[in-house]
């Protein structure tokens, strides 16, 4: 079992389903996006983490779904690109009411309401202690947010990518109403790729592995967990390379 470290910068992965009120199964739900604004302000008041996030769209609008129903796909990835605007703006908003600072940067120019993003100076925010939100993906069509995280962790010198979702790790098979299923407390890169595990997709693993940049999957809306996570604490799965060859579910 890989011994973890701790995290001094980090780039979280919300996925757009972390924003979303399971009762309409989409948009957004205040009380999670308080919750993770409350925990993002709890950690940087304990430990003075740097936190970059990035946030997916798929509560609101994603380009390959079927109500894009036989749109352009470019056209259809621009709006699930926009609907990552809409998902930062509220995590921002919820960030501000907790005294957090934090800046949202754009891949697509839109600054009435966010910076452009510019690498240096996302550097400079997140070393000013404020929270800094990636939005509308690497701006591109054909990429997905997961893409984005890890491209923008790469840029920023992350230490580490925080995917919070909804189970509390990386399993040997769907643990949702399988009690045999058994989560990895570590996994290699190649094999999250050649077992197909949903971790990422696959540009995005392949990003991380190249560059040799953990991934941490883990329960995100359990209270404590982001902190837990980025002190080094046993939770969810480490991604990286040098895990055994053959895991071994823990
Ligand atoms: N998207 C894109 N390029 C990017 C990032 C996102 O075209 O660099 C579009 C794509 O249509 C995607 C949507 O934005 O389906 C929402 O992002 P994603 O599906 O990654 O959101 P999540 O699954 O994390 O909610």
């Amino acid at each position: 079992m890989a011994h973890r470290t701790g995290y001094r910068r980090i780039l979280l992965k919300l996925s757009g389903e972390a924003f979303s009120d399971p009762e309409v199964k989409g948009g957004i739900d205040p009380t999670v996006v308080r919750q993770v604004a409350r925990e993002l302000a709890e950690l940087q008041a304990s430990d003075g983490t740097e936190v970059a996030v990035v946030v997916g769209g798929g509560n609101i609008f994603r380009g390959n779904s079927p109500s894009a129903g036989g749109m352009d796909r470019s056209s259809a990835d621009h709006m699930g690109m926009l609907a990552t605007v809409i998902n930062a703006l509220a995590l921002q908003d919820a960030l501000e009411k907790e005294g957090v600072e934090t800046r949202v940067q754009t891949a697509i120019g839109m600054q009435e309401l966010a910076e452009p993003y510019i690498r240096r100076r996302a550097i400079r925010h997140l070393e000013k202690k404020r929270v800094v939100i990636f939005a509308a993906g690497l701006g591109a069509p054909y990429f997905t947010t997961d893409t984005t995280a890890a491209q923008r962790a790469l840029e920023v010198g992350a230490d580490a990518i925080l995917k919070g979702t909804q189970v509390d790790g990386v399993y040997d098979r769907d643990p949702r109403g399988d009690g045999a299923a058994r989560r990895y407390e570590e996994i290699d890169f190649l094999a999250v790729l050649n077992q197909g595990l949903g971790v990422m997709d696959a540009t995005a693993i392949s990003l991380c592995m190249d560059n040799d940049l953990p991934i941490v999957v883990f329960e995100l809306l359990l209270e404590g967990n982001i902190r837990r996570v980025v002190r080094g604490e046993d939770v969810g799965t480490l991604v990286h390379s040098g895990a055994a060859a053959t895991p071994t579910p823990s």
